[in-house]
């Protein structure tokens, strides 16, 4: 059998008719940014994610960089991240001209772990930066406490989150604003590179909409040294044909979830846990093993496709040599990079096929 690590088969199949039909709506509309579609798409999603406000951005990267940008964080300040992440965390501070400050990884969740962050904070710290990896919330209240102890703002880094649950709210309305991507892959992907930025903060979100539109709140009138990154009519489109799926899309590997975490018994492998205060959507599954690699190897001899997600912190990135943070300086973050095994996890992924995958890891031995 060969199983890919994602793929996308059943949901094109699905949504192919509908999808060419919201082609063909935009190729014949000739208005192909800043339009109707990206309206409708981001009243949407700001319903969905139970905001008042959604500004569609060019990509994921980019909506975390005009949420720092709007919210004025930049050269001199410090903003702390997760040494667990994908890089667009990070990078999105360096952008505008901060230092990302790392944190240190929870080892049962592996989001931000929330005791480690006080002892990080300066005086120069403006914001957390909250990445609710793998598709699972970061201790949101927790992480308010202390950014109200100490005058900092919260943004999510939502990105991996569409539609997980907090305590019963949706990831995307935890924090002052909240960063999405829809890059393919994610739980609710465009058909190319796009990204949104949810809050319920109307003079941010109107700073954000014009930031992200060169700094212009009318027509070759620019009142901010902003950037272009929009949300195009096309993907908007797109977007919107899949966004009433996502529930649906969601709880299929709630399901494959479930049956991972009942039929992997293999004692040189540890299992995801989930925090009582969240109900994750599973981007990602992430099991541990001490001899990841040759698991890896011995999946794929079956035609298994795996993933690491990921295999180098953020502190040890070549990127970030000029931090100068030395190996062992975060090592739960630094087991996570040497441990972490990410199996097929994805809408249209069979029992049949998880069966198979069971099977095998439960017959590996070293
Ligand atoms: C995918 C991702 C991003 C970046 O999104 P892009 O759309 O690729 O720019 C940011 N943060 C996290 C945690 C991600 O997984």
């Amino acid at each position: 059998m060969k199983i890919a690590f994602n793929e996308f088969a059943s949901m094109q199949r699905e949504l192919k008719a509908e999808m060419q039909e919201a082609f063909t709506r935009v190729y014949e509309s000739s208005w192909y940014i800043d339009g109707k579609e990206k309206e409708r798409f981001e009243k949407a999603f700001a319903r969905y994610c139970g905001t008042d406000y959604c500004v569609g951005v060019g990509n994921g990267l980019d909506a975390i960089r005009v949420i720092l940008q709007a919210m004025e964080i930049g050269a001199g300040d410090e903003v702390i991240v997760p040494a667990t992440t994908f890089i667009a965390t990070a990078l999105a501070v360096t952008y505008v001209g901060a230092r990302p400050v790392f944190v240190e990884a929870d080892p049962s969740t592996y989001t931000i772990d929330v005791r480690r962050i006080e002892e990080r904070i300066t005086e120069r710290t403006k914001a957390v930066i909250a990445v609710h990896l793998y598709g699972q919330a970061c201790d949101m209240d927790a992480i308010r406490q202390i950014a109200d102890r100490h005058g900092l703002k919260v943004i999510e880094d939502a990105a991996q989150a569409h539609g997980c649950l907090y305590k019963g709210r949706k990831a995307g309305s935890l924090g002052d604003a909240a960063a999405f991507s829809f890059y393919p892959g994610k739980n609710l992907g465009a058909l190319g590179d796009a990204g949104a930025v949810t809050t319920s903060d109307k003079a941010l979100a109107d700073k954000i909409r014009c930031i992200s539109n060169y700094g212009s709140d009318k027509k070759y009138h620019h009142i901010y040294k902003g950037t272009n990154s929009r949300l195009d009519e096309l993907q908007a489109a797109f977007l919107s044909v899949k966004l009433p799926h996502l529930n649906q899309w969601n709880a299929w590997r709630k399901d494959a979830a479930k049956r991972y975490l009942q039929g992997i018994r293999n004692e040189r492998i540890v299992l995801p846990k989930v925090a009582a205060y969240c109900e994750p959507v599973w981007h990602i599954f992430a099991i541990r093993c001490k001899e990841r690699d040759s698991l890896a190897a011995w999946l794929g001899d079956a035609g298994i496709e795996t993933n690491i997600h990921y295999p180098i912190p953020m502190h040890l990135q070549k990127a970030y040599e000029d931090l100068h943070i030395p190996g062992g300086a975060y090592p739960i973050a630094e087991m996570i990079a040497q441990e972490e095994l990410s199996l097929p996890m994805f809408y249209g992924l069979t029992e049949e096929e998880q069966t198979y995958i069971i099977e095998r890891i439960n017959g590996w031995k070293l």
